[in-house]
């Protein structure tokens, strides 16, 4: 069976930028499981695994904006940790996340890293950790099967490595 829309597959991969270094793998664990043609992966890598078959083992270079998104300088703030709720203040430290809205696109909500407190300010960037880098993953098709009908009626996949229900 070809990956094709609505397919649920499993895959092994290793995800390396330009520099070289690894920074994410599922091998040592679950294969990552999605259903495909419904956007649950970076486009990009999508696109690279439409058509292939369990077995296929390739390696593919997708571009930052078909990966996480190019880098908006204009997400990368440095915010008075006064205009932050009194409430709040104590949430922030390196790591925290919390939404709030773009700077210059009013209809756009933005979620914020904190990824520093310098003195009274608070280092934070709304741009994902790998946005601006062109990802290169070495990818292995595990398993295809078709979506059962709660998979496809939920639009993502069911089982180990994939969506658990509590
Ligand atoms: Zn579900």
């Amino acid at each position: 069976m070809r990956i094709a829309q609505d397919t649920v597959v499993s895959l092994h991969y290793t995800l390396t930028i330009a520099d070289g270094r690894q920074v994410d793998s599922s091998q040592g664990g679950d294969p990552l499981l999605y259903l495909h043609g419904r956007g649950q992966i970076i486009p990009g890598l999508e696109n690279a695994l439409a058509g292939k078959e369990v077995g296929a083992s390739f390696t593919t270079t997708i571009a930052a904006a078909e990966g996480y998104g190019v880098h908006e300088t204009e997400l990368d703030l440095s915010i008075p940790l006064e205009s932050f709720p009194a409430e709040q203040r104590h949430l922030l430290r390196q790591g925290a996340r919390f939404e709030g809205p773009h700077p210059s696109q009013e209809d756009r909500t933005v979620l914020y890293t904190v990824h520093e407190i310098e003195g009274d300010q608070v280092l934070c960037s709304g741009n994902h950790e790998l946005a601006g880098k062109d990802l290169t993953f070495a990818v292995e098709v595990v398993a295809v099967r078709a979506a059962t009908p709660t998979e496809l009626a939920h639009g993502h996949a069911h089982g180990p490595g994939g969506h658990h229900h509590h």
